[in-house]
């Protein structure tokens, strides 16, 4: 089956709600009806989406906390699915009303008539996540059976941190989020995340707090700048990046560039969907991972964009000089294609045409 996807890679305000909502709506407005582009079936926002990412505190982030599946966040996706007749996939920051009261990292999917259809909340916790209060999916990770367009499609939905080993100490081979993905047969991964990037100055260990602070506005004048501002991507093979196999190392600061070493970095984290050498027989059907990330900068936190789709094509080497290329774990492995990607520094949306054999 054919499916339209269409990622939207927000750089929010953190706590500016009604802004980042109206500027959302006006990005999607533009795209898919003053540019007329063919309205995708799913819509994917980054993880907290419209409340911004990094709060220092339970405090901070307390005016922001929806109840579950009932607030702005989902408000706002119902608008949006009954608009354009799709699903709306939307991180936010959720207060469930267990007692007592627990705070979740949830991702909310609406049916294209305004229907909640799951909500899921993050199980693998990030340290950010931790300041302002978070608590753990108490039921790991989840797959759905989806409806869409009269076929079932198995679903499977991670945010951020699901993608890494559990709070970082888990083996790294144990692949906790892609195992399960492949165990249960899931055809679609959406992610909603706010990765950083490898350049943020808050993982920068090295830096003085002056160079932090001038590398900070750096950035954020970077980003603000408006011809770095939107960015549609909409056909495939025009402005597909080159496949590359860069490491954490060598990146610059190019906001219009997919920052290829998040992207190989979250292709290994789904080695088990990777056709290698010595398992061939894994993957019968092609699986899709969307992984629709947020740029922009919170205090010394930057994040790394790249947006990306990614198709698990369980292709087999068919020459002998293909083999060499199968036991690579980046983008450069013939088992998977970067179907699109966006910049590292820009708003914008990435929209694509993806088939499920
Ligand atoms: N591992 C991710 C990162 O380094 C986690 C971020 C998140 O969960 N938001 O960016």
């Amino acid at each position: 089956m054919k499916l339209r996807i269409a990622c939207l890679q927000l750089n929010p305000k953190l706590g500016e709600f009604e802004e980042n909502a109206n500027l959302a709506y006006s990005l999607l407005q533009e795209t898919f009806k003053e540019k007329q582009v063919k309205k995708p079936n799913i819509l994917i926002l980054p993880e907290l989406a419209l409340t911004g990412y990094n709060f220092q505190s339970q405090q901070r982030i307390e005016p922001f906390l929806e109840e579950t599946t009932k607030g702005a966040s989902t408000q706002w996706a119902q608008k949006v699915s009954k608009t354009w007749d799709c699903f709306t996939l939307i991180g936010y920051p959720e207060k469930s009303l267990e007692s007592p009261p627990r705070i979740y990292n949830s991702a909310v999917l609406v049916s294209p008539q305004g229907k909640v259809m799951n909500n899921y909340r993050k199980s693998f916790l990030y340290e950010a996540d931790e300041h302002w209060g978070c608590s753990e999916s108490s039921d790991g990770f989840q797959t759905v059976d989806l409806l869409i367009e009269g076929k079932t499609v198995k679903t499977s939905f991670g945010i951020c941190m699901d993608l890494n080993p559990y709070k970082f100490e888990a083996p790294f081979t144990d692949f906790e989020f892609s195992g399960h993905c492949l165990k249960t047969g899931t055809r679609l991964i959406l992610c909603p995340m706010a990765w950083l990037s490898p350049l943020s100055p808050s993982i920068k260990k090295d830096l003085s707090d002056i160079e932090k602070s001038r590398l900070q506005k750096f950035y954020l004048e970077k980003i603000d700048t408006p011809e770095f501002d939107v960015n549609y991507e909409l056909k495939k093979d025009e402005v597909l990046p080159t496949r590359m196999n860069e490491t954490l190392e060598t990146i610059d600061f190019e906001p219009s560039k997919p920052d290829y070493s998040n992207i190989n970095y979250w292709i290994l984290r789904f080695f088990p969907f990777l056709t290698h050498v010595y398992k061939r027989d894994v993957l019968k059907e092609n699986a899709v991972a969307v992984l629709c990330n947020r740029v922009g900068i919170e205090s010394d936190v930057l994040y790394g964009g790249s947006t990306t789709i990614l198709n698990f094509n369980g292709k087999l080497p068919s020459t002998q000089e293909e083999l060499e290329l199968y036991g690579q774990t980046n983008s450069l492995n013939p088992s998977v294609e970067v179907l699109g990607a966006l910049g590292m520094g820009q708003q914008g949306i990435l929209v694509r045409d993806i088939e499920l054999t």
